[in-house]
């Protein structure tokens, strides 16, 4: 097994030169303002290795040759080690005294069900949660399982496993015996991580459309259930919540029509989400690898939540897409009284620059309010900006879209149908409404 010989060459090389913390006039809200991380889709792959043979860098691009391979990695290929390690390294020089850590999951790479197992994808999990630990040995992470944190991926049971047994072990230092518990079983949990703040953590891979598993499950691992019993004693003990995630409700950014989870689920989620806005201050995922937001509207049209995708630190794409994404990381700053969102710093990594100068420089990409002249990204303050981007030739629009990429290439645009698809997405979130405003562009 190749890649399990690789995982154990890995070493662990902590002196990598990153530039210091990012220096901004534009900041609409103090720098003091307690923070997190989020970081995503780290999918590692052990067996890049810089080659002549294109073809034979990563086993990843799953043998078309990498495109224009380098330390830091490929726009075919999963994230080398190196790549992942500058990532940290960034985050931990950049001293932004987080708070904490949410992690949104998927770090086994993107290879065929032949190349790995039960036991590979717990050893790159557990690789993985221990390079974090070493660099952020104070700091609590706060994990959600993704759809590749699975063997075979995608089929995530609805009861205890290998792989659920291993992460609660893994995480353990992190999350409390009753967490520890839950996740054990069913891949999901909840904690108190502040005063007056509970984190949910939950298991989306149990909706994901290519789970067999799940298929025609009312309500699978009860998590449905769970959910709701664990909003509704929030909002009794007067809690707010953070619900963090790997697959994202809502409808898929890049493709028409398309929910990333089951739509009958999509649908049952958007309904609690509603229910309990009051209550979840904000809700954060991955999956998508692209750099996304989502506003959820009541159902008389006001805007209740802000749902944020962050985009991987995995550069991959596959041959036929015409973008990809730079490697991404990225802090939200929050109010230290009611845990409203203020702002996202997102940071990342050029990574054509960083190959071609054999150096990691991360640098900060944008700061949301500034970017947008928002004054902080609660519900209303992003929906007014989604209205914005209707606007034909909307400048905001364009922004956005070139944040979607994580800067991968200012010279693509997005107009037409291509349009329509991301600005649906931004704020129509369940069928009915969605398909409204899919008719009303006329497609
Ligand atoms: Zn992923
Ligand atoms: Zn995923």
């Amino acid at each position: 097994m190749a890649l399990f010989v690789l995982l154990c060459l890995l070493g662990h090389v902590w002196n990598l030169q990153v530039s210091a913390a990012p220096v901004n006039n534009a900041f609409k809200h103090p720098q003091s303002a307690p923070k997190f991380w989020h970081i995503s889709d780290l999918h590692l792959d052990p067996t890049y290795h810089i080659t002549e043979d294109h073809t034979k860098v990563c086993f990843s691009s799953k043998g078309v040759p990498a495109l224009d391979p380098g330390v830091f990695g490929d726009f075919l290929c999963d994230s080398p080690y190196q790549l992942i390690l500058s990532a940290f390294s960034y985050m931990k020089q950049a001293d932004l005294q987080p708070e904490f850590i949410i992690w949104t999951g998927d770090s086994p790479p993107h290879v065929p069900k032949e190349e790995l197992s039960t036991d590979v994808v717990i050893d790159v999990i557990a690789n993985m949660t221990h390079t974090i630990r070493q660099f952020f040995p104070q700091l609590p992470v706060y994990p959600a399982l993704g759809n590749h944190d699975y063997w075979p991926q995608d089929q995530l049971p609805t009861s205890a496993n290998a792989i659920y047994d291993a992460v609660a072990k893994l995480w353990s230092p992190w999350l409390n015996p009753e967490a520890v518990a839950t996740l054990q079983k069913g891949g999901f949990y909840s904690l108190v991580i502040k005063p007056g703040l509970r984190l949910v953590s939950l298991n989306t891979n149990l909706y994901y459309s290519p789970n067999q598993v799940t298929v025609n499950m009312t309500d699978p691992a009860g998590q449905f259930q769970w959910l709701q019993e664990t909003l509704e004693l929030s909002r009794q003990k007067l809690e707010k919540v953070y619900v963090i995630a790997h697959v994202p409700i809502g409808y898929l950014p890049y493709a028409i029509n398309t929910t990333a989870v089951r739509e009958s689920y999509n649908e049952r989620l958007v309904k609690i989400f509603r229910n309990y806005s009051d209550v979840v201050q904000g809700q954060f995922y991955g999956h998508t690898h692209r750099d996304s937001i989502m506003v959820l509207l009541d159902q008389q049209g006001k805007p209740v939540n802000s749902i944020f995708v962050t985009p991987a630190v995995t550069p991959i794409k596959s041959l036929l897409e015409p973008y990809s994404n730079n490697p991404g990381v990225r802090a939200y700053l929050y109010h230290p009284e009611n845990y409203g969102l203020l702002d996202i710093w997102q940071f990342y990594l050029n990574l054509t620059e960083a190959n071609l100068e054999q150096k990691s420089d991360w640098k900060l990409e944008y700061i949301m309010t500034e970017a947008f002249d928002i004054d902080d990204i609660q519900p209303h303050n992003l929906h007014e900006l989604a209205l914005r981007f209707e606007q034909p030739q909307s400048k905001d629009f364009d922004k956005y879209f070139n944040h979607f990429m994580v800067s991968y290439n200012f010279s693509l645009t997005c107009e037409g149908l291509c349009k329509t698809i991301q600005v649906c997405a931004v704020h129509f979130l369940d069928q009915e409404t969605y398909s409204q405003c899919i008719a009303k562009a006329g497609i």
